[in-house]
């Protein structure tokens, strides 16, 4: 597409997918408005969910997915030596997202009640970025695509980005919501990184925490609020460890 007589430059793009359920991927072929936009935008060359294209030639690679297996390991090794940055998409991507819970059950036990004797090769969760060096990380499950479009915006003009600092509060706030404990229910909007434009609070969900922690949240001042406002411990950690997103922080830790 030409803007006032000039061409635009294109990255070639690839679209990976890894251990998760490929939601991720999907939303780049949702939100019909901007599709075609988004496509005419880049070059892409590999995406088995919407093209058979599949090169190796690109210089942008999003990778949907965790890792739980090693092919997946030597996989990923080779994409992050072709390309020229590695986007981390979505929460499986960033830090494990619901699959991180795989790292705390007994996975052998979980392997033969689901497979019988025909068990799977399957390992712990990692993120792509305990296993490769990530550029870019795009978290929520599924990832915004809004946030994809404007991130590959500022790519493809060559105008450096700046990631979302505040919480999902503030964007909630912004759709003038009632907050969700007024109406008795957990929400951890107040230490979870907004970018997503609030949708669960917005739609009677509280927030569980799918863009993992905002920057420097404060942890003590939530929990107080949360206890206070009549939910267990137990409540507050289980949201908590819903999405991996804020590992290692529970009620006992805060
Ligand atoms: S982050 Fe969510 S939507 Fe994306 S691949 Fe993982 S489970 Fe699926
Ligand atoms: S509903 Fe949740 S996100 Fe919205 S203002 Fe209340 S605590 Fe924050
Ligand atoms: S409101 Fe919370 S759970 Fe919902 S999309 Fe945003 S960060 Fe994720």
């Amino acid at each position: 597409m030409r803007y006032l007589g000039i061409e635009p430059v294109k990255p070639r793009v690839g679209i990976f997918d890894f251990s998760g359920c490929e939601g991720c991927q999907l939303q780049l072929l949702n939100k019909e408005e901007s599709l075609g936009a988004f496509l005419s935008a880049l070059e892409i060359v590999h995406f088995r969910e919407g093209s058979s294209e599949a090169s190796d030639d690109y210089d942008i690679a999003f990778i949907d997915g965790c890792v739980t297996r090693e092919d997946e390991v030597v996989r990923l090794k080779k994409i992050r030596s072709i390309a020229k940055l590695v986007v981390a998409m979505g929460s499986c991507a960033s830090f494990g997202g619901v699959l991180r819970h795989r790292n705390y059950i007994d996975l052998d036990a979980a392997n033969r009640e689901v497979y019988g004797d025909k068990p799977k090769e399957t390992g712990k969760t990692r993120a792509i970025h305990e296993v490769v060096k990530v550029d870019v990380t795009i978290p929520g499950c599924p990832v915004s695509k809004t946030q994809v479009e404007r991130i590959v915006q500022h790519l493809v003009l060559g105008v450096p980005f700046h990631d979302v600092v505040y919480p999902v509060c503030v964007e909630c706030k912004q759709k003038f919501n009632t907050c969700m404990f007024e109406k008795g229910t957990l929400c951890l909007g107040p230490i979870t990184r907004g970018g997503c434009g609030a949708p669960c609070p917005t739609g009677g969900l509280g927030c569980w925490g799918c863009r993992g922690a905002t920057v420097d949240p404060n942890l003590k001042e939530f929990k107080d609020l949360a206890l206070k406002r009549g939910f267990s411990e137990a409540e507050i950690d289980e949201r908590l460890a819903f999405f991996g997103g804020f590992e290692g922080i529970t009620c006992a830790s805060i």
